[in-house]
């Protein structure tokens, strides 16, 4: 395959201002001087790729059809995120026996978390093989053996079918502390799913990542900022399951729906103001749905650099993924118009980069 080079001018976002250049060289990496050759690439602001801080490569939420955990469900999964320049994706839970980890051709990275470790009774049944507490730290070593440096932990579910709905703790306190204190040992991180009070024993485990996190507070986005901890809310997911709009469930549901809808709408300029790394995650959303997870986290408070920042700069240095600095690899993604006006640009961009080769 021959080569590509190309001359980036545009505005760097997530922070903006003046256009300034950047080029590509014939070994895919960036540079910050001319390189002979490069052909002018389309769009006025740039991004580094984006990121999915939490997706299901393994489930097929777009509707292709293809079978739970299959090669090519994974791969049709990717080329949806790829579309609108999603360049990079942490896996946050696979069916058991799926392997999705590592790098492809022409493909997002990912970043895979193992299968998700909950109890019996403890998740969606028919996506995972039960944990009981005496089997938990054996079984997150040996997801982290096999997985790129992340273990997924579920600590606690709804036991009703709504989010707004009680979820009591799977594991205890201690236990959960043991786990994070192993993988940490081993070299690894956990990322813990949590929508009840569990939430609590989570950040005082030292969990590197809450996913959803419906029912943090401002002391514990405080102990967050402290340690380090990300927040993925998966905001377009949460909403859809407190069914704000449908109306549906009991009224005592529809209240409690309504009250962690108005708690997330203080708690996300919360966690700005505080400091907390926020990550833009899409969970059980089609997969590429970063553009509108990104467009949630602006409607529930986030400055729209901040929102951009969750789906590029943030999570790249979460993850340890550089962003575009010279040396780096090539992975980059243009608009013809500012996203931080429009958040639905990022639905369409001018052209998305991947290694130095133009996918979009
Ligand atoms: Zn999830």
């Amino acid at each position: 395959v021959a080569p590509q080079r190309w001359h980036v001018h545009a505005s760097r976002l997530p922070a903006g201002g003046e256009a300034s250049d950047l080029w590509v060289d014939a070994a895919g990496r960036l540079s910050s001087g001319p390189v002979a050759g490069a052909e002018d690439l389309p769009g006025r602001f740039v991004l580094p790729g984006l990121v999915d801080a939490h997706a299901h490569l393994t489930l097929d939420m777009s509707g292709t059809g293809l079978r739970r955990g299959s090669r090519q469900l994974v791969d049709a999964n990717l080329v949806a995120h790829l579309r609108v320049g999603v360049l990079l994706v942490r896996d946050a839970g696979a069916v058991p026996g799926a392997r999705v980890g590592g790098d492809r051709a022409g493909r997002p990275a990912v970043v895979a978390a193992g299968r998700w470790l909950a109890p019996a009774g403890g998740y969606l049944p028919d996506v995972i093989e039960p944990v009981p507490a005496e089997g938990l730290v054996a079984a997150a070593l040996a997801e982290l053996a096999a997985s790129d440096g992340w273990v997924k932990v579920v600590a606690d579910f709804p036991t009703s079918d709504r989010l707004a709905g009680e979820a009591p703790p799977h594991y205890d306190p201690d236990l959960l502390r043991a786990v994070v204190g192993a993988v940490h040992a081993a070299g690894g991180r956990v990322a813990a799913h949590t929508t009840g009070p569990a939430v609590a024993d989570a950040v005082a485990a030292g969990v590197d990542s809450v996913e959803h996190g419906v029912s943090l507070d401002e002391g514990l986005l405080a102990e967050m900022a402290a340690r380090g901890t990300a927040w993925v809310p998966t905001l377009t997911t949460v909403a859809m399951l407190l069914g704000l709009e449908s109306r549906a469930g009991t009224e005592a549901e529809r209240a409690r729906a309504a009250e962690a809808d108005a708690r997330l709408r203080e708690l996300l300029p919360a966690a700005a103001r505080l400091g907390v790394t926020v990550l833009a995650g899409t969970d059980i959303c089609p997969h590429g749905s970063v553009p509108q997870e990104v467009g949630y986290l602006v409607r529930y408070g986030l400055e729209p650099a901040a929102a951009l920042a969750a789906a590029t700069t943030s999570a790249r240095a979460f993850l340890g993924r550089p962003a575009l600095e010279a040396g780096a690899p090539a992975d980059l993604v243009t608009y013809d118009a500012d996203p931080r006006e429009h958040p639905e640009v990022l639905r369409r961009p001018a052209a998305v980069v991947l290694g130095g080769r133009r996918v979009v």
